[in-house]
């Protein structure tokens, strides 16, 4: 079957910045098992996978506005050290740090003796992004997963 709205995809994938060595795969762990048509995955990559069917692999090339959204001015931030722990920090590195609003990927700008800048975009926005695809599986959303608005088993949730 082709995949649509409200199917369910399981599927391998790599990602990197256009002509460059890829920063994150699924090769080696479970396949990612996605429900189609609720925005769980970034807009470029779920329109891509569209009428696809499994067994197939392609690539494709995801633009920043379809993927992590383009870079924002005035996402700076000065944080008191102590909310970072005792992990040593340099400018460049990107941790995890817990905000109001859950745990937040943030790229540290400048280390000072006590409080440390750092830069809320996500570490891949404004960046254009190649994807590797390989489909491992397509089939029908069930009522209870519509309902839910995710996966459930193999990939997906447990409960
Ligand atoms: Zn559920």
């Amino acid at each position: 079957m082709k995949i649509a709205k409200d199917s369910v995809v399981r599927f391998h994938y790599s990602v990197a910045e256009q002509g460059q060595e890829a920063l994150e795969s699924s090769h080696g762990r479970e396949p990612l098992a996605i429900l189609i048509g609720q925005g769980n995955i970034i807009p470029g990559l779920e329109a891509a996978l569209q009428d696809h069917e499994a067994g197939e692999s392609f690539g494709v090339d995801v633009a920043p506005a379809e993927a992590y959204g383009e870079r924002r001015d005035g996402l700076g931030q000065r944080v008191p050290k102590k909310h970072f722990g005792t992990q040593k920090l340099e400018p460049g590195m990107q941790v995890m740090l817990q905000t109001n609003f859950g745990p937040r990927a943030v790229t540290i700008e400048k280390v000072g003796m006590s409080v440390v800048d750092v830069d809320l975009n996500h570490p891949m926005a404004g960046k254009a992004l190649h994807f590797e695809v390989e489909i491992v599986e397509v089939r029908e959303a069930t009522a209870e997963e519509l309902q839910h608005g995710h996966v459930h088993g193999d990939g997906g949730h447990q409960h």
